[in-house]
């Protein structure tokens, strides 16, 4: 879990909390999978009913930039987030059902540092998304 919620590290970065902001901050903070936009709006919504989707759209694409959230991706054309303070994880993506699994693997992570370092570089961070249907 991270240390600070969302609405400090907005506050933090200096970013103007609006009651609607605070909202989509808390239902990003309540969260616990990787919901997209529309999700969001639905579960903000429920909140405030005057909140619209296109406020949704511009609060989520502010605190990406800002650092507070980050943008995955799982194959499908279609923008998720999750905290960004979150500790590092991979994902993998059941095809049949779009649930999600996170997951650390140590080999996996040293193996990517050996590759790296391979080709003369540093490790910075990385990305990797497994795809898969589940074994009958
Ligand atoms: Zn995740």
């Amino acid at each position: 879990m991270p240390d600070t919620t969302i609405i400090d590290r907005c506050e933090t970065a200096g970013l103007r909390m609006t009651g609607q902001r605070r909202t989509i901050a808390t239902v990003l903070e309540a969260a616990h999978d990787h919901p997209d936009v529309e999700e969001l709006y639905a579960r903000a919504s429920g909140i405030d009913p005057n909140i619209s989707i296109a406020t949704v759209y511009r609060t989520v694409k502010l605190f990406e930039e800002t650092g507070i959230l980050e943008k995955v991706d799982f194959g499908d054309g279609r923008a998720r987030y999750e905290d960004a303070d979150r500790d590092h994880h991979d994902h993998l993506i059941d095809l049949e059902t779009g649930r999600v699994i996170e997951f650390v693997d140590p080999e996996i992570e040293a193996l990517q540092e050996k590759i790296a370092r391979r080709l003369g570089y540093s490790l910075k961070g990385h990305r990797l998304e497994l795809y898969g249907t589940k074994l009958k």
